[in-house]
C-alpha cells in the first residue's frame, strides 16, 4: 500500500510522527511537508526530536490570505499526487494544508483517509471548522478520536464511512512526555535570555485569531496570569510575537515569562509538571486532560466537550476574573474515564487503512 500524508503545523506532525512509525514497517509512506509551520521551533524541532521522516516534498508554502495559502497548496500537491498515484491520501486535523489536500485528492479520485475527522464546533466563524467540515464531507475513510466525534459523523450522514480509532495525541502523549527530566529544559525567553523551568508554574498556550485579534483579549489574559501565586510560562507562537512583547511593554506583567516556541518534548513535560494549564488549543487541552492537569480553555464554544467534565476543563471568557474564577474550581478525576482510546490509535488508523484498501 501506498500512503501520500501531507502535513503543515506543529499539531499534525506530533500525530504524523505516531502513525508514520507503524505505517512504515509495512508499507510505503510519501510525505508532504506544505510549509504552513516553517520557522524552525515550530517545524525541524518536532522532525528531529520526534524522529519523524524527511519530508519527500517540502512545498514552501505559507502566509497570504486564506484561500492564496489553500489555493497555492491545492496546486502544488494535486502535482505531487499525479505523480506518485498513491492508494491512500491520509490528512490530520483542521488546517488550511488539511484542506487544500483533501481536495486535490478527491478531484483525482484518490481515496481521501481524515484523521481527528468529527471535531466539530458548530461554528463557521471557526475559520478551522470550515477545513474540518469539508474535508470530512470529501473523505472516504473518516476516523473519528472520540465517541462525539463519531456522532457528529452519523448526524452529517456519514456514519457508513467513519469509524472510531482514538486519539493519536494519547498515543504520543504516552510514548513522549517523560522523555525529558523538568530539570533539564531551558526556556529561551523572546529577549533572548536563558532561564530553568521554575520549580512551581502556570502553562498558557493562548495563539487562536478569535484571542488575538484585539489587544483587549490576550491583555485580559495575561492579567489573569499575571496576578497568580506562581509564575506562568507563555511559549508564544511566531503569529502573536509583536502582540505579546507589545502587551508587556506596555503593562509589566512581570510574573508571566514569554518564550520562544518549545519543542514537543518540552511541551509535554511542562504539562506534566505545570500546577494547572491555561489556553485556547485543541491539542494542549486534551494533553491536560491525559496528564489530569486542572484546565481552562479560554474559548466561547467547547472544542474536545469529552474532557468538559467534573471541572477537568472549564470554558472561560477572556476576561481576566471569569478565568481566575474558573481556574479555582476544583477537578473530579476518574480514572477509568477514557475517552481518547487506549493509546494505540496508530496502530488502528492503518489497519483502517488496511481494510479499506
Ligand atoms: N506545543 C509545542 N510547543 C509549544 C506550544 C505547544 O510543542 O510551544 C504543542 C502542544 O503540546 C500540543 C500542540 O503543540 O501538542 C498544539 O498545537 P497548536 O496549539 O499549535 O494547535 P491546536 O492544538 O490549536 O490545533
Amino acid at each position: 500500500m501506498k500512503v501520500v500524508t501531507v502535513v503543515g503545523a506543529r499539531p499534525q506532525f506530533i500525530k504524523a510522527a505516531v502513525v508514520s512509525h507503524v505505517l512504515r514497517k509495512k508499507h510505503t509512506e510519501i510525505l508532504v511537508h506544505t510549509g504552513q509551520h516553517f520557522d524552525h521551533n515550530m517545524s525541524d524541532l518536532f522532525f528531529e526530536e520526534l524522529d519523524i521522516p524527511k519530508p519527500d516534498y517540502n512545498l514552501g508554502i505559507s502566509g497570504g490570505t486564506h484561500a492564496e495559502m489553500t489555493g497555492r497548496m491545492m496546486i502544488a500537491i494535486e502535482e505531487a499526487l499525479q505523480k506518485e498515484k498513491p492508494d491512500w491520501l491520509l490528512v490530520y486535523g483542521d488546517t488550511n494544508s488539511t484542506l487544500a489536500a483533501a481536495l486535490a485528492a478527491a478531484k483525482l479520485h484518490i481515496p481521501v483517509c481524515h484523521a481527528e475527522a468529527g471535531a466539530r464546533l458548530h461554528s463557521l466563524n471557526n475559520p478551522e471548522e470550515i477545513n474540518r467540515v469539508c474535508t470530512d464531507h470529501v473523505g472516504t475513510l473518516l476516523l473519528a478520536s472520540t465517541q462525539t466525534s463519531l456522532d457528529e459523523l452519523k448526524k452529517e450522514n456519514l456514519g457508513g464511512r467513519s469509524l472510531f480509532v482514538g486519539d493519536p495525541m494519547y498515543d504520543a502523549f504516552r510514548v513522549y512526555s517523560e522523555k525529558l527530566n523538568i530539570k533539564d529544559i531551558r526556556l529561551r525567553l523572546l529577549t533572548g535570555e536563558e532561564i530553568p523551568v521554575p520549580d512551581s508554574f502556570y502553562y498558557l498556550t493562548c495563539h487562536r485569531e478569535e484571542n488575538t485579534k484585539e489587544d483587549m483579549s490576550l491583555l485580559e489574559i495575561l492579567r489573569a496570569m499575571d496576578t497568580l501565586e506562581a509564575p506562568t510560562v507563555y511559549p508564544v507562537h511566531p503569529r502573536n510575537r509583536n502582540h505579546a512583547l507589545k502587551l508587556q511593554a506596555q503593562h509589566g506583567l512581570s510574573k508571566v515569562f514569554l518564550t520562544e516556541p518549545v519543542g514537543y518534548l518540552e511541551s509535554a513535560c511542562l504539562v506534566l509538571h505545570a500546577e494547572k494549564i491555561v489556553t485556547d488549543s485543541g491539542g494542549l487541552q486534551r494533553e491536560a486532560f491525559f496528564a489530569g492537569k486542572k484546565c481552562v480553555t479560554v474559548f466561547g464554544i467547547p472544542i474536545w466537550p469529552e474532557t468538559m467534565v467534573f471541572h477537568r476543563n472549564d470554558l472561560a471568557r477572556p476576561d481576566a476574573e471569569d478565568i481566575l474564577e474558573k481556574l479555582d474550581l476544583k477537578q473530579q478525576i476518574d480514572d477509568s474515564y477514557q475517552p481518547f482510546g487506549d493509546g494505540h490509535a496508530a496502530e488502528q488508523i492503518v489497519r483502517a487503512l488496511e481494510g479499506c484498501k
